[in-house]
């Protein structure tokens, strides 16, 4: 597998203990999206939260690339750019699902039409 971009390194090699856990990511990145509207007025959040949307995109896909075999069972689902893009797809789906604001109260009926 290649190498992770350097900022997730970070201070990862010093002990074991101070690696992050997921969920410390993704409450990191969370904290992150806030600050950052916090520190100025004028961001959209709309607009901050897909950008972060956009890295992440990016920061997976990075950390999905093949290795050199191209018969390696273990990256049989991400062996191609499609297969890369359902498994992408299909963690997303689950973890929309799993979110707190998958549902809002102020949804609008779907289906009567
Ligand atoms: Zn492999």
């Amino acid at each position: 597998m290649s190498q992770l971009p350097e900022f997730f390194l970070g201070e990862q090699n010093q002990a074991d203990d101070k690696q992050m856990s997921y969920e410390q990511v993704a409450e990191t990145i969370i904290e992150l999206g806030n600050r950052m509207l916090d520190e100025d007025e004028s961001a959209e959040v709309w607009e901050v939260a897909s950008g972060m949307l956009a890295g992440a995109v990016q920061f997976w896909l990075y950390s999905r690339q093949p290795c050199e075999d191209p018969f390696c069972q273990a990256c049989a689902d991400i062996s191609s750019a499609e297969r890369r893009l359902q498994a992408l797809l299909k963690e997303t789906h689950n973890l929309a699902e799993e979110s707190d604001y998958f549902v809002s109260p102020k949804d609008g009926l779907t289906g009567t039409a």
